[in-house]
C-alpha cells in the first residue's frame, strides 16, 4: 500500500500529508466513503462539529478493522459552542458522536471577529484539552493573519495548523506565508477546488482549467492529482474530499509521479484573488447561527 509522507506539527505530533475530507458528505453516504477512504490507505480524516457526519465517521473507523491508533482524527469547534466551559463541552459533543476518547487535532472553525475575546476563550479551552491530553493538537481555521495575530498574542500555544481555502483560484499567499512565519501547517481546504464548481464562483472549475488539464495530460494524470501534487509540493496538507470510490482512490495516488518548479509557477500564477467560501471577517453567530446536538 502507497505509504503517505507525513508532516511534523509544531508539537512534534505527525499529521499524514494527505487526508480525507467530509464536508457536504450526508451521513447517510459516510460510512460508506470513510471506510472506502481507510480501504484505500488514507489515514487522516477531516470532519466537523457543524457536518453533522462526527458519529458515522466514528463508526467507520469502527467497522474499518483499523487500528484507531493509525488514524488521525481531526474535528471542529462550531462558533456556536465558543466560550470556555461551551467549548469544553464542545469536546465532549464531538468525542462522544466519534467514540473516541482523545481526538487528534481539534481545531476552531472560524474565528469571530466581532467576538474576538469569546473565540479567545474558546481557544483557551482547547489549551486545556491538550493540557489534560484530550487533544493531541489544537489549531485554528479561516484564520485571517490579523486574526491569528490577535490569538497569538492573547494565548500560548501556538495553533499546530490553520485550515484555509487554498487552491490554483484561490492561493490566499498572503495568508500562507504568515502561517508559515508562526510554525502554523497550512491545510488546503477545497484542494482541488471544489468550491469553485459546487457553488457558482463565478469562473470555470479548477478541473477544467486548460493550464491544469495541459500539465495532467503531459503527466499523463487527472486535474486533480497534478492540483493535489501542487499543495503538497509547497508544503501544504491536503484533505479532499469525496463520495466516489474511483475518485476516492484518484486522490490518493500522488505519490508517484512530481511537478516540475515551472509547471507549480504556472499553477500559482491561476490566482484570480477571488474567494470562493464565506468572508471570514463577516463571520458571525447570527449570520452563520447552528445547534450542535449532544452526542
Ligand atoms: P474538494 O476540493 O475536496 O472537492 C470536492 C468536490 O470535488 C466534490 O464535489 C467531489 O465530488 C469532487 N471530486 C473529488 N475528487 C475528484 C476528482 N478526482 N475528480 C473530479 N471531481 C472530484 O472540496 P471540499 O470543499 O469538499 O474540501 C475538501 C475538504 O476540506 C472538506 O471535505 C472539508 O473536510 C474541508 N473543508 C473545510 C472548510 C472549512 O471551513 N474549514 C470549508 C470547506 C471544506 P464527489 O464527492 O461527488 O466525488
Amino acid at each position: 500500500m502507497t505509504q503517505v509522507p507525513d508532516f511534523t506539527l509544531n508539537n512534534g505530533v505527525t499529521i499524514p500529508a494527505l487526508g480525507f475530507g467530509v464536508f457536504q458528505t450526508p451521513p447517510e453516504q459516510t460510512i460508506a466513503a470513510v471506510e472506502t477512504a481507510l480501504s484505500t490507505g488514507y489515514r487522516h480524516i477531516d470532519t466537523a462539529a457543524a457536518y453533522g457526519n462526527e458519529r458515522e465517521v466514528g463508526e467507520a473507523l469502527r467497522r474499518s478493522g483499523v487500528d484507531r491508533e493509525q488514524v488521525f482524527v481531526e474535528t471542529k469547534v462550531w462558533i456556536t459552542d465558543y466560550g470556555y466551559e461551551e467549548t469544553l463541552h464542545a469536546f465532549t459533543k464531538s468525542a462522544g458522536k466519534l467514540g473516541l476518547d482523545r481526538i487528534d487535532l481539534l481545531i476552531l472553525h472560524q474565528a469571530l471577529p466581532d467576538e474576538f475575546d469569546l473565540t479567545i476563550r474558546a481557544y483557551k479551552a482547547l489549551e486545556t484539552l491538550l493540557g489534560d491530553g484530550k487533544v493531541r493538537a489544537i489549531g485554528v481555521s479561516n484564520f485571517m493573519p490579523q486574526h491569528l495575530i490577535r490569538l497569538l498574542e492573547a494565548t500560548s500555544v501556538v495553533p499546530a495548523v490553520n485550515q484555509i481555502e487554498v487552491h490554483p483560484y484561490f492561493r490566499q499567499s498572503d495568508v500562507l506565508a504568515v502561517d508559515s512565519e508562526h510554525g502554523v501547517l497550512n491545510q488546503a481546504w477545497s484542494p482541488i477546488g471544489g468550491i469553485t464548481f459546487y457553488r457558482d464562483s463565478g469562473h470555470t472549475s479548477t478541473l477544467e482549467d486548460p493550464v491544469i488539464t495541459g500539465i495532467a495530460a503531459a503527466h499523463d494524470r487527472t486535474p486533480a492529482q497534478v492540483m493535489l501534487r501542487w499543495h503538497l509540493q509547497q508544503g501544504r496538507q491536503v484533505i479532499p474530499k469525496s463520495v466516489t470510490p474511483s475518485r476516492i482512490a484518484e486522490n490518493f495516488a500522488v505519490f508517484d509521479f512530481a511537478l516540475t518548479a515551472d509547471e507549480l509557477a504556472a499553477i500559482d500564477a491561476l490566482d484570480t484573488g477571488k474567494r470562493g467560501g464565506p468572508e471570514p471577517e463577516r463571520i458571525t453567530r447570527e449570520n452563520f447561527a447552528l445547534n450542535i446536538p449532544e452526542a
